[in-house]
């Protein structure tokens, strides 16, 4: 039996702001336990919220860069519930009037078609405190404890594990270059939970649909998916009926196992919160956000294959993460070729750094080293295989090039006497090759211009040895 696939997404995405949601706690991630705490977001009874405009604006701005409409009239609910990392035993969230509502993201597909998945909905809401359990004792640690997260509610638009991948690393993208959170999965910022179902294919209605909570990385979600997806089928090609219920993934054993049977919004008794005032946008803060927005990843790699010439792979490198893109856009600035910048950047540096277990950030080459390393092979004083000893050495030491250039005497050689010395005696030590050329085969010259290069240690102009060298083997030899 050929099923079909149906997935819809819930991400929690914590909000950089310094202060938490409701009250003016840091929100710093690596503090001691507990030092970030106060009535507010401990939940002592008779405290009054207030709500932090940042984390308002954010998650506009995040509406505003998915398309969706943003709402003029939106207000905060109290969601009940047993938490035993909230003592308030509410949370605040937002229920029949969120944020934003509508929207899409771009996804690109394995068969390189893209595709846009629908947004229902992103709505604000407080993160409750962190539990760890131990053997005999669990441990709660208050400082997540009404912190900001933003919730992405997605359309039951993805039809497939990998999909559902490729849509999170879009999605992720596109809030670390409007800012809006750090993304950092270790830290937890971004979290999601998942809708699926599988039907017949031919089966008009969705099938009976399960939710999927704990996955706390994208390859770990793609694999709860995928381990989901397994789960159903063998459930109903042996007759069995698929329950509505809530099942959470272990990321250890790599299955998911039953948490809960599935509750209704009812359950939760949701009502506005009455301590809480509903948010009026005008259109004047929604203009401003709307000139304030970043340019998006798929607008700017498409910008940068036209603007600098560079193909569409390196543009996707490069404009992979808002950081390497700025650093990439300095270095093309002032150098006079942007695809050897764009080769420097997403070839030599993006090694490097991969292998120093270093981020962009860090890079002891700046982008000021590309650009004078670009121009210094543009200009001849270099050639492009001692460039990237030079590299090496700016990687090494943090050092710029000109300095290493000089100083290690590496300029290159344009002085046709001196390449003549060494191709005169190239040719009379291998005569072989010599002779070949002369005989009309055209191909031999390129093993006398590695033994003139290898005899100039990389330092001879090769343009310059390949006009010498058969200027030296027409004319007879000597
Ligand atoms: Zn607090």
């Amino acid at each position: 039996m050929e099923y079909l696939t149906t997935i819809g997404l819930e991400v929690h995405v914590q909000l950089r702001t310094a202060s938490k949601m409701f009250c003016s706690c840091p929100h710093r991630y690596g503090a001691p336990p507990n030092s970030q705490t106060c009535p507010v977001c401990l939940g002592y009874p008779g405290v009054l919220p207030v709500p932090n405009r940042q984390a308002i604006e954010w998650t506009m701005l995040t509406g505003l860069m998915l398309g969706c409409r943003i709402a003029r009239y939106s207000k905060f609910d109290r969601k009940s519930y047993f938490y035993p990392d909230m003592p308030k035993n509410y949370q605040i969230s937002q229920y029949d009037l969120p944020l934003c509502e509508g929207g899409y993201v771009e996804v690109d597909l394995e068969n390189g078609d893209t595709k846009k998945v629908g947004i229902t909905r992103i709505h604000l809401e407080e993160d409750v405190a962190k539990s760890t359990h131990h053997s005999t004792t669990s441990a709660i640690d208050f400082n997540r404890a009404g912190t900001p997260l933003m919730e992405i509610v997605t359309e039951p638009d993805i039809a497939g594990p990998e999909e559902a991948y490729a849509f999170l690393t879009s999605l992720k993208q596109i809030l670390t270059f409007g800012g809006v959170s750090d993304c950092n999965m270790e830290q937890g910022n971004i979290r999601c939970d998942a809708n699926i179902s599988i039907r017949p294919v031919g089966q008009d209605g969705l099938g009976v649909k399960t939710e999927i909570k704990n996955m706390n990385t994208f390859s770990g979600a793609q694999r709860a998916l995928a381990y989901e997806v397994e789960r159903q089928k063998e459930i109903l090609n042996s007759g069995g009926r698929i329950e509505q219920e809530t099942r959470r993934w272990d990321d250890v054993s790599g299955t998911t196992e039953l948490m809960r049977s599935k509750e209704d919004a009812h359950d939760y008794r949701y009502f506005p919160d009455p301590d809480l005032m509903p948010m009026v946008v005008d259109e004047a803060w929604i203009s401003r956000l709307t000139a304030e927005m970043p340019e998006l990843p798929r607008t700017r790699k498409a910008r940068f294959e036209r603007q600098y010439g560079i193909s569409p792979y390196d543009a996707g490198v490069l404009t992979a993460d808002p950081e390497l893109a700025l650093f990439y856009e300095a270095a093309a600035a002032g150098s006079a070729d942007a695809k050897a910048a764009a080769n420097l950047v997403s070839n030599l540096l993006l090694h490097a750094l991969a292998e120093a277990g270093m981020e962009i950030g860090s890079s002891p080459v700046r982008p000021e080293h590309i650009t004078s390393l670009v121009n210094l092979v543009a200009e001849g004083t270099i050639s492009s295989q001692i460039a990237k000893d030079v590299f090496a050495v700016v990687f090494e030491t943090g050092r710029g090039p000109e300095e290493i250039v000089r100083e290690r005497g590496l300029v290159q050689v344009q002085d046709t006497d001196q390449i003549r010395t060494w191709v005169r005696s190239v040719i009379e030590e291998n005569p072989g090759p010599a002779a070949d050329f002369r005989a009309g085969r055209e191909k031999a010259i390129g093993r006398l211009v590695g033994a003139v290069m290898k005899a100039s240690r990389g330092k001879a102009n090769p343009q310059l040895v390949n006009e010498v060298l058969r200027e030296e083997l027409t004319r007879g030899g000597v």
